[in-house]
């Protein structure tokens, strides 16, 4: 043990990242408090913790957001510190004093150093007094809608209106025209003032092909060094999804001026801990050491942290214990330098193709890939809840170069098998393969523009299907026909459905491990045998993967392609014949658009569902006459259930 380190620390946080905290505090022989909701007592994190105290609720304010309940759970199991993870608590320097308060330490900053950094117009001008060049803009006190217009007109369209406490992208809108503006405006206050209680804005010029690089920095309440960028460009909707270090095309006198530019910042605000700072990148014209200005500061570990892990060495976790603790700096900045190059994915339960809708479901099959740093805080069996963010691993892989660890993220992608809950791995391999990402040509606008070809579902072929009707037929076993004597052909019929799209498969077996399948419609004929543990598909290995459960058969082959056996007693009525409009998961009904007697046209939004911290409009599936609401604003409803009814068509 080191000492003076902490004996005992509670981790304030759940799934991966409570993972990850309580993987390195064990390997430093510190033992790990964790805290549970309602939701969570048999998560993978509590499983991990040496103690578990369950602190309340589901919902995050009922539990992960109770201050108070979290640091009694602390000194009743005698922890002397608290690890906030990233969400939650991490930004609240409320609560970092009630920490202290009680006696406790807070594994981050001090709560003066996060209020300086918590709301991005007190943020810049403090970074602009600190010599850190900013996105040029109004950032002033003056928040009349006619001066914003006349300042925005002077920063020059486009610009990007920012709610001044916002965060994950919410009270942001860009303004390409003068006449959008105050329209614009109005909608980012009213959103600023749902998501955060504070209406208050600032106004940027919208940076050109825009790359967002950031710099992890960590500090010692005086000195500060930095562990180099981050690339964060691949981002949907300002939420990233693919993230590198370093970041392609970097120059050495860039890096210099960032990393510089990035422990300034640091130090301007005596930060202790571990942070980000993030700046907008303009990237029209390859990277340019003026071409750089700070967004804001993450005053937290950072999701994806573990791509400066893979190319330094530096375990940025035992840093914060260690620094935390009392420890110096563990490191000069000459000490520090950069190995290869390393990327991060972050795999989540969400329908791609039904516009990123997040999911929820049991993890009936799991399995990570070799040759890959998976964080995740579900294990197989596990549940996606509809509480939280429904990530499942972020997947991280290492390489001496860029397109070395590229193939590796698309090896690891390939490689990785969830079933029980749809996920966005087919996107994450599209984008992997990217030829525009491969050649490092990234900025923040790259998904957005290639969106149609990035996500829809991917369509299994028919020597998937014949794959499928062995899984569904129960042929994968291990030697099912053991005993087989070709006396007379066996013959079965497997009926299977893809996303809504139903085929008969007939299957002849043709010896013990040879199967000849006729997928029905297109009349394709393969002949599927077993060698080993592999399947081969007319004569080619195919390292897939049969999977059944229940009525469920997932082929792992390629993207992952998961069919279900339909009971043939299920009459199947879809939202469009029965003009039902159904919860797509469990949420509150944030608002309602309609009401009994109104006529609707196909498309027309009805309701507004909250659900995972972010909002889904519900659409009428067909044109109509609305029969009936059935539920009233703030509702909290289960998944599946009825909304809205539509009357018969006549
Ligand atoms: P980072 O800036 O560290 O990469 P993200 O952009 O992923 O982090 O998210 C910003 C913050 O918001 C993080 O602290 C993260 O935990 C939190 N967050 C993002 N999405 C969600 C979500 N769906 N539910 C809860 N917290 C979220
Ligand atoms: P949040 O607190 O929501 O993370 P940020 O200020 O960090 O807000 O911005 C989020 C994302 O929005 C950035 O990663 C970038 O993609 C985009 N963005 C922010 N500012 C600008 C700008 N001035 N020009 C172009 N894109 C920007
Ligand atoms: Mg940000």
């Amino acid at each position: 043990m080191i000492a003076g380190m902490f004996t005992k620390i509670l981790i304030a946080n759940r799934g991966e990242i409570a993972c990850r905290v309580i993987d390195t505090a064990r390997r430093m022989g510190v033992a790990t408090v964790a805290v549970c909701s309602d939701a969570d007592r048999t998560a993978r994190h509590v499983a991990m913790a040496d103690e578990a105290v369950h602190i309340g609720g589901a919902l995050p304010a009922e539990s992960y957001l109770k201050g108070g309940r979290i640091i009694e759970a602390a000194s009743a199991t005698g922890a002397e510190a608290i690890h906030p993870g990233y969400g939650f608590l991490s930004e609240n320097p409320d609560f970092v004093e009630a920490v202290q308060a009680a006696g406790l330490v807070f594994i981050g900053p001090d709560a003066d150093a996060i209020r300086a950094m918590g709301l991005k117009d007190a943020a810049k001008a403090l970074m602009e007094k600190a010599g850190v060049p900013v996105v040029p803009g109004y950032h002033g006190a003056d928040q009349e809608p006619g001066h914003l217009e006349v300042e925005a007109a002077g920063i020059g369209y486009p610009v990007l209106i920012k709610a001044v406490a916002g965060g994950g992208g919410k009270g942001m809108r860009r303004v390409e025209r003068p006449e959008s503006f105050i329209d614009a405006l109005e909608s980012a206050k009213s959103e600023a003032l749902g998501a955060f209680g504070n209406d208050a804005v600032l106004i940027e010029k919208y940076v050109e092909k825009p790359r967002h690089i950031e710099v992890q920095v960590f500090g010692d309440g005086t000195r500060a060094v930095h562990l180099f960028e981050r690339d964060c460009s691949l981002q949907r909707r300002h939420q990233k999804v693919i993230e590198e270090a370093p970041a392609p095309g970097m120059t050495s006198e860039m890096r210099e001026a960032m990393g510089a530019a990035a422990v300034r910042a640091a130090e301007a605000i005596g930060y202790k801990g571990a942070g980000t700072v993030e700046f907008i990148v303009d990237g029209s014209d390859g990277l340019k050491s003026d071409g750089f200005w700070f967004m804001e500061m993450n005053t937290r570990l950072q999701v994806e942290h573990p791509v400066t892990e893979a190319i330094t060495g530096v375990d940025l976790v035992e840093w914060q214990l260690r620094v935390a603790a009392g420890e110096a700096l563990p490191a000069k900045q000459e000490d520090l330098s950069i190995d290869g190059h390393a990327f991060e994915a972050r795999l989540y339960a969400e329908d791609v193709a039904a516009g990123f809708l997040p999911a929820t479901g049991r993890l009936t099959h799991l399995v990570f890939p070799d040759g890959a740093r998976a964080d995740t805080g579900v294990r197989p069996g596990d549940v996606i809840s509809p509480y939280y963010d429904p990530m499942i691993a972020k997947l991280i892989v290492h390489g001496a170069t860029r397109a070395i660890a590229l193939r590796r993220l698309e090896r690891a992608l390939s490689e990785t098998r969830v079933a029980g809950s749809v996920t966005n791995l087919a996107f994450l391999r599209r984008l992997a393969g990217h030829r525009g990402f491969a050649a490092g040509d990234v900025d923040t606008g790259l998904i957005g523009r290639d969106l149609e070809a990035l996500t829809p579902d991917p369509v299994p072929c028919s020597r998937t299907w014949a794959l499928a009707a062995l899984g569904a037929l129960g042929l994968d076993g291990p030697g099912p026909l053991a005993g087989f004597t070709l006396w007379e052909p066996l013959v079965w019929d497997a009926v299977l459905d893809h996303a809504g799209e139903a085929r008969t498969c007939r299957v002849a077996a043709d010896g013990a491990d040879r199967f000849v399948v006729v997928v029905v419609v297109g009349d394709a004929q393969h002949v599927v045998t077993r060698s080993g543990a592999d399947w081969l598909v007319d004569g080619a290995k195919t390292g897939a993967g049969i999977v059944r459960l229940g009525n469920a058969v997932s082929v792992f082959w390629g993207n992952g392609y998961h069919f279900t056996c339909p009971d043939p007693l299920d009459r199947g009525g879809s939202a469009v014949a029965t003009g039902v409009i159904e919860a797509p998961m469990p949420g509150l009904v944030k608002s309602v658009h309609t009401k009994a007697g109104a006529e609707v046209a196909k498309g027309a939004r009805l309701a507004v569902l909250e659900a995972m911290k972010m909002e889904h409009t519900l659409t009428a599936a067909r044109d109509g006459v609305v029969a009936e609401v059935l539920v009233v604003e703030g509702a909290q409803v289960e998944a599946g259930a009825a909304l809205i009814r539509l009357e018969d068509e006549a």
